[in-house]
């Protein structure tokens, strides 16, 4: 079993962790809003730290799920990040997703001091983090991944080694670029059917056993038949990893028409006050469009 800390006890940290413990490992968390520690030490046991470089201090492995690059930067290498804690041999795991960019800085940062790092981001939403079944994609050297993917299995039904560091969060803006698309082909699909007098439920039905099958219609065409959009992947998130995508296309010279088409809608599902909808609220926006 190992000593770790968990670091960012959101959506997606909270069950994280806990499934760590749950599995028996040694967890020590640190959350910026203090309740949520507290409720989650209550809830699992372990301990809370007031800072990331107090919870880091004598762990084998620091996990880390916040929000953007600016977050990561303040929980590891800020005067309280979680470097200032962790002792030469250490591991530090990401699961945020942020940019390569980042991920290259901190690795850096932290090899200075012979602490290593993966950056390995994830998919499998809410669900998938609260029933132990995420999909984890990583950079960094095999060694240190070959040391960390027993750990991470607490959480994760597969979890690979993509390249060096920075090759997990690249994989998961191919992640995103094919979401995007699928969730307005969804939103536009299942618009169409209202505007035909279909019964949507049972389209979704027919259409789910052929070729049109996707993770988000057998996991989101209830919700969005019925306007609900407060839970899940918010769409603050969605854009700012559409943005990471967006230019690192501008690096390497892909094109992406269509995830730039898919950004603009998501900030007009910002304007309409949806900052922290899930994605599948652009069925909200298409409502609103054909409504006019
Ligand atoms: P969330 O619920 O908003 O939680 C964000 C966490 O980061 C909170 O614990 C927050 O602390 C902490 N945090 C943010 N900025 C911080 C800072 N500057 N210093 C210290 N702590 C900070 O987000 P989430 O849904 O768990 O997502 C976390 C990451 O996973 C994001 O990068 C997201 O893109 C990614 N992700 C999310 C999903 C999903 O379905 N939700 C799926 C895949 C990947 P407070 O509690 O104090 O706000």
């Amino acid at each position: 079993m190992a000593k770790v800390a968990f670091l960012g006890l959101g959506v997606m940290g909270y069950p994280m962790a806990g499934h760590l413990r749950q599995q028996g490992h040694e967890v020590t968390v640190y959350n910026r809003t203090q309740a949520k520690a507290q409720a989650w030490v209550k809830e699992y046991g372990g301990c809370a730290c007031a800072t990331p470089k107090e919870a880091a201090i004598g762990q084998d492995m620091v996990f880390v799920c916040v929000g953007n690059d600016d977050d990561l930067r303040q929980v590891i290498l800020g005067t309280d990040g979680a470097l200032h804690g962790m002792a030469a041999g250490a591991i530090l795991v990401d699961h945020t997703t942020a940019s390569a960019d980042a991920a290259r800085e901190i690795a850096a940062a932290l090899s200075a001091h012979s602490v290593a790092f993966l950056d390995a981001p994830v998919s499998g939403g809410q669900a998938g983090a609260e029933n132990g079944v995420l999909t984890v994609m990583v950079g960094g050297d095999a060694d240190i991944f070959a040391a960390v993917k027993p750990v991470i299995a607490a959480y994760a039904r597969s979890a690979e080694l993509m390249g060096p560091v920075g090759a997990g969060q690249l994989t998961k803006m191919v992640n995103q670029i094919c979401i995007a698309g699928v969730v307005q082909g969804l939103a536009e699909a299942l618009s169409f059917a209202e505007n035909a007098g279909l019964n949507g439920e049972k389209v979704v039905e027919v259409i789910s056993k052929g070729a049109a099958q996707s993770w988000q219609m057998e996991n989101r065409y209830k919700t969005m038949l019925q306007g609900q959009y407060e839970f899940g992947f918010a769409v603050d998130w969605m854009r700012k990893d559409l943005n990471i995508a967006l230019n690192e296309a501008r690096r390497n010279g892909a094109s992406l028409p269509l995830t730039a088409l898919v950004d603009q809608f998501y900030a007009e599902v910002q304007a309409m006050g949806g900052n922290r909808w899930d994605t599948s609220s652009l069925m909200a926006r298409q409502r609103k469009l054909q409504s006019k």
